[in-house]
């Protein structure tokens, strides 16, 4: 263990008494010692083999005997000890600035806040002021710094991440001498949660300098990490880091493939490669020469693209999206990936809400919208009544806009709208209308809005209880989660997702970028059992009608073909779907 690690750990065991509340000086003596072990000049490492540490000022037999385990066995049983005390989320707190150990002390053991999740939460309801010491300004602080702590985290929101890669691969193709230019990395392979930007570019050796400094100079840039010859490192505005290298024609669809990774896909291709006396790596092919392979190789393979590297390892080419490691080497290998849906194959949409219950626009114009948008349908889903917060429809309401629906589609048979509810799931699993109601929708989401706080156990059985009933068309966002920002409710899903298939319910992937709910890890368990996917934007206004392309990313991502997505159907196989 190096000694900056041991400075880290011990200041860890500092903060970690006293946030167990621990003797005050046990716990300054570690972060005085992780400050007297970052002072030294001599060898850690032969100081220890010495045994002289406690020779040195500030260093007593505690503080040594740890050192040591460290240093010998690269963990020390006291760390291990007060970190199974506390919980991680606990510990993340301390990168709120302004919030130190007693303060997190406080609001763990008063409130039982256990992360920063939580704290937010708490801040917003405005439950930190009942503390001593605490008060309205320390809650609107907390939240300001938070929302900086986020900005600047490795942790992003795929379109945030989309956008900016989108952004700056649309200025480094306009430079002379730019060949290949494409975003790798999870970004590429459609991950919900980004954790920085990889681009890629091809070019010649004269446009190197140009690529560079276009690069580094554009206006989002934040600050430079780093730049050389063939890699340069920035900060963008909105927190995210951003990697680019140049590399040559021939290197490109080696590097593209290697750095879009998953780590555990490469493994697999270096495997195969292996297999056939090759070597692969982010360059490109090399003859393994004392290889067992049967195949002898004149020439070592080049590519011009990634379709070639999947052909020279005789398999079927794999979409970046599948490129988990979760079973697509196999299907390659028979030949057998399925045409994945695109987003051409969208023809509508479900779930949008308009003014009648929270949406910003009018059901009149959020039609227009999805009609600018090419799409042959859409189906409306206002909230329900015990959504008041959201401006549930009461039932005379929701008739009223049923009429309104109708008469639209009177007025225009190139164009469809389907009358749908997004009914709240009451906490004892029963739905908020009436089945008399409800039977009179051609589609209803069903959707937990409230109660959150439930055991696994207990929401299983609340969601299971709402897809038993006869009306219901669709689970809506089946976690609630909110990404980066609020854990769903813990749920059996391949559970709910048997239920669903047993009741012969929908599910949807919710496609508003913050949920991406249902999880893209259940899809093809879904799709196994037959389960019809809507894509959702849960839209409130006309510009959330386009985050249906973030779902159709999400639906990639999980295996799914167009016929396993009803919003490729036509109006006429979703019409008939929904009288059934
Ligand atoms: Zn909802
Ligand atoms: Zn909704």
């Amino acid at each position: 263990m190096d000694k900056k690690r041991v400075i880290e750990i011990l200041d860890e065991i500092g903060t970690l008494l006293e946030l167990t509340g621990e003797n005050p000086f046990r716990s300054r003596a570690y972060h005085n010692g992780a400050q007297v072990v970052g002072g030294l000049t001599d060898d850690l490492e032969e100081l220890v083999q010495k045994r002289t540490l406690t020779s040195i000022k500030g260093i007593g037999q505690g503080l040594a005997d740890t050192i040591t385990e460290l240093m010998q066995t690269g963990k020390a049983q006291m760390h291990e000890e007060l970190r199974a005390k506390v919980p991680s989320g606990v510990l993340e707190m301390l990168r709120i600035q302004g919030l130190g150990p007693r303060k997190i002390k406080t609001l763990y053991e008063k409130l039982n806040i256990k992360s920063i999740a939580e704290l937010r939460e708490a801040c917003e309801k405005q439950r930190l002021r009942s503390l001593d010491g605490f008060g309205p300004k320390t809650e609107e602080n907390i939240l300001k710094n938070i929302t900086h702590l986020e900005r600047i985290s490795d942790k992003h929101l795929y379109p945030e991440a989309f956008e900016s890669a989108e952004k700056i691969i649309a200025l480094l193709k306009q430079i002379k001498g730019v060949k290949q230019c494409n975003y790798a990395g999870s970004l590429r392979r459609c991950k919900e949660i980004i954790g920085d930007i990889d681009i890629l570019i091809s070019a010649s050796d004269r446009a190197r300098t140009d690529i560079m400094s276009a690069f580094t100079k554009q206006e989002d840039v934040e600050s430079i990490v780093g730049t050389g010859d063939t890699k340069a490192t920035v900060i963008l505005k909105n927190g995210i880091q951003c990697d680019l290298r140049i590399v040559s024609d021939v290197e490109y669809p080696f590097a593209l493939n290697y750095f879009t990774g998953s780590k555990e896909h490469n493994v697999e291709m270096r495997s195969l490669a292996r297999k056939l006396g090759l070597s692969l790596n982010e360059y490109g092919f090399t003859r393994i020469e004392e290889s067992k392979s049967t195949k002898t190789w004149k020439q070592v393979p080049s590519c011009n693209n990634e379709e070639e590297i999947y052909k020279t390892l005789g398999i079927h080419y794999i979409p970046p999206e599948l490129r988990e490691n979760t079973g697509e080497i196999e299907f390659a290998q028979k030949h057998a990936i399925p045409k994945l849906i695109e987003l051409s194959d969208i023809r509508g949409t479900f779930h949008c809400h308009t003014t009648d219950s929270d949406g910003l626009n009018s059901l009149d114009q959020m039609t227009a919208a999805a009609q600018n948008l090419g799409w042959q349908y859409i189906g409306f889903a206002d909230h329900s009544q015990a959504a008041s917060y959201a401006g549930g429809m009461s039932p005379a309401k929701a008739r009223e806009q049923m009429k309104r629906i109708d008469r639209l589609n009177e007025q225009n048979d190139k164009f469809h709208v389907f009358k749908g509810v997004e009914c709240d799931i009451l906490s004892d699993g029963s739905m908020d209308y009436n089945d008399k109601l409800l039977s009179e929708f051609d589609f209803v989401v069903a959707s937990i809005h409230s109660k959150f706080k439930m055991t696994e156990d207990e929401a299983t059985k609340r969601i299971i209880k709402a897809l038993k009933n006869k009306y219901v068309t669709i689970l809506g966002h089946p976690t609630g989660r909110l990404l980066l920002q609020r854990e769903g409710y813990p749920v059996k899903m391949l559970e709910v997702i048997n239920a669903a298939a047993d009741y012969g319910k929908a599910i949807e992937i919710n496609a508003h970028p913050m949920r991406l709910d249902l999880d893209w890890r259940f899809l093809k368990h879904a799709k196994e059992k037959g389960i019809p996917i809507f894509i959702n934007p849960d839209a409130h206004n006309v510009n959330g009608l386009e985050d249906v392309k973030y779902g159709v990313g999400i639906a990639r991502k999980g295996w799914l073909e167009p016929k396993n997505v009803v919003n490729s159907w036509s109006v006429h196989q979703v019409s008939n779907y929904l009288k059934r």
